[in-house]
């Protein structure tokens, strides 16, 4: 498979290079350049498989330079009961006869970034063994509280990388924060950003593309990579639990081969549910793709209107790792939706970097709308459903799945649709645990405690397990303690690497 820039400045290049670099050189964003496609039979197939196998049936052909015996040996190297606490990997739950919960969360970080994560560095390591050109890569990431703890501990110790993780100092929770704070490992770097999620993502975009400190970056040996989701590395490993998520539907005889489901995505920079667009693209029989939005709502106005507007308030909500308002992935949907034309993607993105807003034509926001279907849910209907989906199934949700869950009902309500869906469970309730207890929990249990401390009254009062990555952090030794501004981190990226 051969890789394109979504700005028409990069063609031809091969899978080690896309994930080696990350983001294409004139800004755009790498898609593949033909469509893989799994018939029913390959569907069919899979069924009898379990997750691994399935993951290099999916992965193989979008990474066939690095041949299908490395391939499987990555899927079994990253998605094993050492790293993942359910061997299912990406567990499929039954909550009601219409509605299933896929747990993307039995990582070591306890968000579905894990399952990314986790094979990325051997598909990145393998990607600079093949450019054998000696560097170093340097992975930078923003994140909004999950990516930076996944992609610290997915690269932590590797060798021939460092990683540089920006986080917002003061929108993630207290979790999120003592989970990357006290990170180990030699080659690793966490530094605090006084801005929000947009502001570290545009930060690191603007570093990515600087040619002067490219430039110096090269006489030292060392060249930048991405762990966020404008890596394809990032986003291919995600098209397989779709895959498995709907595998599962047949074992369980809930559907016919052939049928169509609804997936559900709580979405912010618009990647796991773009890589459920590409299994859908790929043949998996789907109907929606339903994009829950919090309250930072830019995804659900464009889906419905066709005007991307991030010029409006950034809102901290208790779904922060939603809390984006320039989804960058959404790109290469609009790449593929306006068939395939990057002269209408480089005008939309100059609008959106020069004005903050742009409005598709016509006919592109039609094919999305057919697709894509949008709703939002606020924090008190985020809370509500946290305590109903308990109250009615006895399952216990975070706040990012519960919007997902949320905009479900509303998607039925205004549909009627009552065909098989799947919401992605993207993370932990453990993860944030304030806004679950205060949902299920009377106030005085939970009132003046930490969230260290609402870890243990939760698994108590609710008989759950802590998950182990996130058991004893309080006690953790902090290691990470620099903060900057936004302006400020280029010049912590000179500091570390010597420049
Ligand atoms: C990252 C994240 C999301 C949003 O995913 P995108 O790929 O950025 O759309 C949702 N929920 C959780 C828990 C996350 O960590």
């Amino acid at each position: 498979m051969l890789y394109e820039s979504t700005r028409g400045g990069a063609r031809n290049v091969t899978a080690a290079d896309v994930i080696k670099t990350g983001i294409a050189p004139d800004g755009g964003l790498f898609v593949p350049m033909e469509t893989v496609t799994f018939s029913s039979e390959d569907i069919e197939a899979i069924k009898e498989m379990d997750y691994r196998e399935r993951a290099v049936k999916i992965l193989s052909p979008y990474l066939d330079d690095f041949g299908l015996s490395k391939t499987r040996e990555f899927v079994y190297n990253a998605y094993n009961n050492v790293k993942f606490d359910d061997e299912r990997i990406a567990p499929l739950v039954k909550l009601s006869d219409q509605l299933f919960a896929q747990e993307l969360w039995h990582g070591p970080t306890s968000a579905f970034k894990d399952i990314a994560l986790q094979i990325l560095p051997y598909l990145l390591v393998e990607s600079l063994k093949k450019a054998n050109d000696g560097k170093e890569a340097v992975i930078l990431v923003a994140t909004s509280g999950d990516t930076g703890k996944a992609a610290l501990e997915g690269f932590k110790d590797v060798e021939g990388t460092r990683v540089i993780v920006f986080y917002p100092e003061n929108g993630v929770s207290e979790i999120q924060k003592r989970q990357m704070i006290t990170q180990e490992g030699g080659n690793v770097y966490t530094i605090g950003v006084s801005g929000n999620f947009d502001d570290a993502q545009s930060g690191v975009k603007a570093i990515f593309t600087d040619k002067e400190l490219i430039g110096r970056m090269h006489g030292k040996g060392l060249a930048f990579s991405s762990a966020n989701s404008i890596n394809w590395g990032r986003l291919v490993p995600q098209i397989v639990y779709y895959f498995s998520a709907y595998a599962e539907l047949l074992s369980m005889n809930e559907i016919e081969n052939g049928e169509t489901i609804n997936i559900v995505v709580p979405t912010g920079n618009f990647g796991n549910i773009l890589a459920a667009y590409y299994a859908c693209k790929m043949g998996l029989p789907v109907n929606r793709l339903i994009c829950a939005a919090n309250e930072n709502n830019v995804l659900t106005e464009f889906i419905v209107t066709g005007i991307y507007n991030r010029n409006r308030e950034f809102k901290k909500t208790i779904s922060p790792s939603m809390d984006i308002l320039i989804s960058s992935n959404l790109e290469r949907l609009l790449y593929d939706m306006s068939g395939r034309s990057s002269s209408s993607v480089l005008n939309w993105m100059t609008r959106l970097a020069e004005q903050g807003t742009y409005t598709v034509d016509d006919g592109t926001h039609r094919k999305i709308s057919e697709l894509f279907w949008s709703e939002y849910s606020d924090e008190r209907e985020t809370l509500k459903t946290i305590k109903s989906i308990y109250d009615e199934f006895n399952y216990v949700v975070d706040t990012h799945t519960a919007v997902g869950i949320d905009v479900y009902d509303k998607y039925v309500i205004s549909t009627g649709d009552l065909r098989k869906s799947v919401v992605a469970s993207t993370a932990s309730p453990f993860k944030f645990n304030r806004s679950v207890a205060e949902a299920l929990l009377p106030g005085e249990t939970i009132e003046g405690k930490s969230e260290f401390e609402l870890l243990n009254i939760l698994s108590q009062e609710l008989g759950l397990r802590i998950p182990p990555g996130l058991k004893g952090l309080d006690a953790k030794e902090v290691r990470h303690t620099a903060v900057c501004s936004p302006d400020g981190m280029k010049e912590q990226v000179e500091k570390i690497l010597g420049l």
